[in-house]
């Protein structure tokens, strides 16, 4: 059920795109469509045939399957994301314009907050939403894309090293979960600038996550450009427009009530 806050800001072609899609129109065999009965074009009496839903519903799976989203984030979407204050409210409004209307909205975003506030949630609703309109979208925790180049790398062959990065170069769409999360060695900050770089020159849209702000919460604390640098750091506030959620970890209420799972 939508929530209120997304309620407000109008769900418009922000379908639900949940991978768990409704079983309730077909037979006890899940295999088995009681529409077309597996031939993939359903009769409707007095009209003619057309496309069954259910291959429509398989094609879109098998374009999420291609997104590589975490299993952990299967049932986030826009209409159970439920905003604790401004900032959250704000943030989800941002990420519905970009939804509707990409690409159109070329700028990309920055969503910055502490642990748990929801950015990860909303950039998958992101993908999902875009992904259901046809665009190209691909999910990466930024520290996992790092080890897969690195370990294509170790193995001598250029082209695997390629294999990873193709697809981060092509996606139309790309989100990049936990910046600024790999200690920042020269070859990290190279094959990050490379990547940012890249798809900027494209005019690629990318999204990103992180845990570090851009003013220094406290002495010791490191800024989201102690760890990615003053020149990137200057390259995303191009591409990028900074969201910045505030809140509690949402996680902690997963301990008060086993409703509110998902
Ligand atoms: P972050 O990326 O900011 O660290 P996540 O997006 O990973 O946080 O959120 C952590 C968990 O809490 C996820 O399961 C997410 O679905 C949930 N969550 C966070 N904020 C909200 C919210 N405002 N409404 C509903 N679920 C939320």
């Amino acid at each position: 059920m939508p929530n209120e806050a997304s309620k407000k800001y109008k769900l418009k072609a922000v379908p639900d795109t949940r991978f768990d899609f409704d079983h309730a129109s077909f037979t006890e065999s899940p295999d088995v469509c009681s529409l077309c009965f597996g031939s993939g074009m359903e009769v409707v009496s007095g009209k003619g045939a057309r496309p069954c839903a259910c291959r429509k519903q398989t094609a879109h799976s098998s374009q999420l399957d291609k997104v590589r989203l975490p299993k952990r984030y299967a049932n986030c979407h826009f209409n159970n994301y439920a905003p604790l204050n401004l900032t959250q409210e704000r943030a989800l409004k941002r990420s519905l314009i970009l939804t509707n209307e990409y690409p159109a909205e070329e700028r990309g975003l920055v969503f910055m907050g502490t642990v748990g506030v929801g950015k990860t949630h909303l950039s998958v609703s992101i993908l999902k939403g875009l992904t259901e309109r046809g665009f190209t979208c691909l999910f990466y925790e930024f520290g996992s894309l790092l080890k897969e180049i690195q370990d294509s790398y170790n193995s001598n062959t250029r082209s695997s090293e390629l294999g990873v990065l193709a697809p981060v170069f092509n996606a139309d769409v790309l989100v990049l979960d936990e910046l600024g999360s790999s200690k920042p060695t020269d070859w990290v900050l190279d094959t990050m600038a490379h990547i940012i770089n890249t798809r900027y020159n494209d005019k690629k849209l990318t999204i990103f996550t992180t845990n570090y702000p851009d003013e220094r919460p406290n002495e010791g604390k490191e800024t989201l450009e102690d760890r990615i640098g003053v020149r990137l750091r200057s390259r995303l506030y191009e591409m990028c427009k900074t969201v910045t959620l505030t809140g509690d970890d949402y996680r902690r209420n997963f301990d008060k009530s086993p409703h509110i799972r998902k």
